[in-house]
C-alpha cells in the first residue's frame, strides 16, 4: 500500500528491459549501424507512445527527463531564464510536493521573484477564492499538483488553468500522482507544461516526462549543455538542436524510455477506465473501513479524491504505527511524504499513508484495518 511512492513493475516491462539490453542495445542518435538505428527508432517510438498517452499535439512536445523532479527543475531554470524578472510572481499551493516548491524557490532567489502560496481547507482542498485573489498582472506561472500525494485530493485543474490564463500566466501541472489513475488530455486541459515520473506508472525508475507546448518550448533556452542538444559547436559560440533534443543533453535513458512505453501499453491493455473504476471501488471501500476505526483522523477528505489516505491514530506516533504494520507485512509510508508544508498546515509531524492502486484488494484493506486495531490495542 505504498504505490504513491512507486508502483510494482509488470512482467512485460521487465521482459522489455531484458530484451533491449540483451538484443538491441546501442547508443541512440549516434551511429549509422543497424543496432543504433533500431535503438533510436525504439526510443522515438516511446516518445510517440507518451505523446498519444497524454494526447499531446506533437511528439516534439515530449521531452524525456529522469523524472518529474528533473522536469520541474528544467522548467524552473529555462522558463526562469527566459521570462522571469525582479518582482514577478509564481504561484504554488500549500499541498505541493517539495519537488514543486524548491525549484521555484531557487528560481525566485535567482531572479528576485516572489513565491505565493494557495492555502488549503481543513478537508485538504485548494481555497479557490484565495487563489483568485493571488492572481495578478505580476503572476507569470502557476505550478500545482494535479493530485496530492499526501491528501489524495484531485485538484480542479481546468478551473486553475482557465483562471491563470485569464490573468496572462502559464500553468505547470505536476502529474506525478494523476497519470496512473486519471486519463490525461493535455490539449483538453490546456496546461502549458505537464510532468510525471515513469516509476509511478508501472514503468522503470530514472525516466520521466516533461510535456510543454511547442511555441513555449521553442522560446526557452536549454537547461543543460552537452552532446545531442547541439547543432554546431564552436569555441566562440554554439547553436542548439531543435525540439525535443534541445532539452535532452547527453546519452538519453533510451532503455527505460522503452520500458515506460511498455508500461503504457500494459495500462492500455488493462484500460485506464477499468483501472479508474476498480480504484474508485477500492477507494470507497477503504474510506468506509478506515472511518470505522475509532480514534482515527484522516487528513484529506476532498470530495474528488484518489485512494491515497493519510491518517493518524489518536496519540500514536506514525512511525510506531508504520513499524507495527510492517511486522504484519503491511507496507505503508510514514513521515511527511515530502510535503512538510501540509504537516505545518495541520500542526502535525507526519502521518501514516496508505496509497492504493488497482492491484490492491478489499482483503488487503481489511488486513490494514485489522493491523490498525492491533496497533491501537498495543498502545491502549
Ligand atoms: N510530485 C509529486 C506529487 C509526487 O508524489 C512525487 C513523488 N512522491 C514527486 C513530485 C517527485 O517524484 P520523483 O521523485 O519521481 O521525481
Amino acid at each position: 500500500m505504498d504505490n504513491g511512492a512507486t508502483t510494482q513493475k509488470p512482467q512485460t516491462v521487465l521482459d522489455t528491459l531484458v530484451r533491449i539490453y540483451s538484443q538491441q542495445n546501442a547508443n541512440i542518435h549516434r551511429g549509422v549501424h543497424f543496432l543504433s538505428e533500431q535503438a533510436t527508432e525504439a526510443y522515438e517510438s516511446a516518445r510517440r507512445t507518451v505523446c498519444d498517452y497524454l494526447n499531446a499535439l506533437l511528439s516534439q512536445e515530449i521531452i524525456f527527463t529522469s523524472g518529474v523532479t528533473a522536469a520541474i527543475n528544467l522548467v524552473a531554470f529555462s522558463y526562469g531564464e527566459r521570462y522571469i524578472k525582479q518582482g514577478d510572481e509564481i504561484i504554488v499551493s500549500q499541498m505541493e510536493h517539495h519537488s514543486n516548491i524548491v525549484p521555484w524557490q531557487m528560481m525566485c532567489n535567482r531572479k528576485g521573484a516572489v513565491l505565493k502560496v494557495i492555502p488549503i481547507s481543513d478537508s485538504g482542498e485548494l481555497l479557490m477564492e484565495e487563489y483568485q485573489k493571488l492572481l495578478s498582472p505580476k503572476t507569470r506561472l502557476v505550478a500545482v499538483a494535479h493530485v496530492s500525494n499526501t491528501l489524495g485530493t484531485v485538484n480542479p485543474v481546468k478551473d486553475i488553468i482557465r483562471l491563470a490564463h485569464e490573468a496572462g500566466a502559464h500553468v505547470l501541472l505536476d502529474g506525478a500522482q494523476s497519470v496512473q489513475h486519471i486519463a490525461i488530455d493535455v490539449q483538453d486541459l490546456g496546461c502549458d507544461f505537464f510532468a510525471f515520473s515513469g516509476h509511478k506508472l508501472y514503468g522503470p525508475t530514472g525516466i520521466g516526462i516533461l510535456y510543454g507546448r511547442k511555441e513555449l518550448l521553442d522560446e526557452l533556452p536549454p537547461w543543460q549543455g552537452g552532446g545531442d542538444m547541439v547543432d554546431c559547436v564552436r569555441f566562440e559560440r554554439s547553436t542548439y538542436n531543435e525540439l525535443p533534443f534541445k532539452f535532452e543533453a547527453g546519452t538519453a535513458n533510451y532503455i527505460d524510455a522503452v520500458g515506460l512505453e511498455s508500461a503504457i501499453r500494459y495500462v492500455h491493455q488493462l484500460g485506464l477506465d477499468n483501472i479508474a473504476a476498480r480504484e474508485a471501488d477500492l477507494t470507497q471501500y477503504a474510506l468506509a473501513a478506515l472511518q470505522e476505526i475509532g480514534g482515527i483522523r484522516i487528513y484529506g477528505m476532498a470530495k474528488d479524491r484518489i485512494g491515497t489516505f493519510s491518517f493518524l491514530l489518536n496519540g500514536i506516533h506514525p512511525y510506531d504505527t508504520g513499524m507495527i504494520l510492517d511486522k504484519m507485512g503491511i507496507a505503508v509510508r510514514t513521515g511527511t511524504h515530502c510535503t512538510q508544508p501540509i504537516m505545518q498546515r495541520f500542526g502535525i509531524e507526519g502521518t501514516v499513508r496508505a496509497s492504493l492502486c488497482f492491484y490492491n484488494t478489499c482483503e488487503e484493506i481489511d488486513k490494514l484495518c485489522e493491523g490498525l486495531q492491533k496497533v491501537k490495542k498495543l498502545f491502549a
